[in-house]
């Protein structure tokens, strides 16, 4: 997901032009959101490990989810911007503007699970809506498997990630206010409905096939 996955955490670049999800997400939201949004949150982490080279070696996965071990001065100064850069991530890899019709649903076994358990996949649109709709003031909306495979919308507040709940990620929305209030302004609705239309879930695919390979099949 993150070519260097530790310290010293390099920005990547995105997989598709700034412009590239118009008209579903702006050009400019998406220039600020990478390159001024995720940028400050890797170089905050950066920054706040240089002191500390015995978590040099850490990848951005174990300072979230060990982060109890980290000494207390630095603690949530790392959740915060580990969790931030981790999110960020995330939320970019999981966009694309491929229009190809098995990339807005999701298939195989991910599909399944969620069959399972929402009944039919606009159900879980629907409920996944009404989650980030929920969200109040900042955070994510997330979709994330137990190792069971069983498929699981979960919020979160700032950069808190699900890792320390024992659930693998398979996608996420940001709804933070500067992921859509320069298009959207307060209509956070909109935003999601477009999100909808650039989300890739061969990406959350690729993920759940590596937790629950024979899961529900
Ligand atoms: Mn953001």
């Amino acid at each position: 997901m993150i070519k260097n996955n530790h310290y010293p955490f390099v920005l990547q670049p995105l997989a598709y032009a700034y412009d590239a999800l118009e008209p579903f997400i702006d050009t400019k939201t998406m220039h600020l959101h990478h390159d001024k949004h995720l940028v400050t949150y890797i170089n905050n982490l950066n920054a706040t490990l240089k002191e500390y080279p015995e978590y040099q070696n850490w990848t951005l996965e174990q300072l979230i989810y060990y982060s109890s071990l980290l000494p207390c001065s630095i603690r949530q100064t790392v959740i915060n911007n580990a969790g931030g850069v981790y999110n960020h991530t995330l939320f970019f890899d999981s966009l694309s503007p491929n229009k190809s019709l098995h990339q807005r649903m999701p298939t195989g076994g991910l599909m399944r699970s969620i069959q399972l358990d929402y009944g039919t996949f606009d159900v879980f649109k629907a409920e996944f809506k009404k989650q980030a709709l929920a969200v109040f003031g900042s955070g994510y909306t997330w979709l994330g498997a137990s190792a069971n495979g069983k498929t699981h919308i979960v919020n979160t507040a700032n950069q808190d990630t699900i890792l320390p709940d024992n659930l693998q990620p398979l996608m996420l929305i940001d709804v933070w206010e500067h992921a859509y209030y320069l298009k959207n302004y307060n209509v956070r609705a909109d935003y999601i409905d477009a999100w909808f239309n650039v989300v890739d879930y061969s990406k959350a695919d690729a993920s759940f096939a590596l937790i629950a390979p024979e899961f529900r099949h």
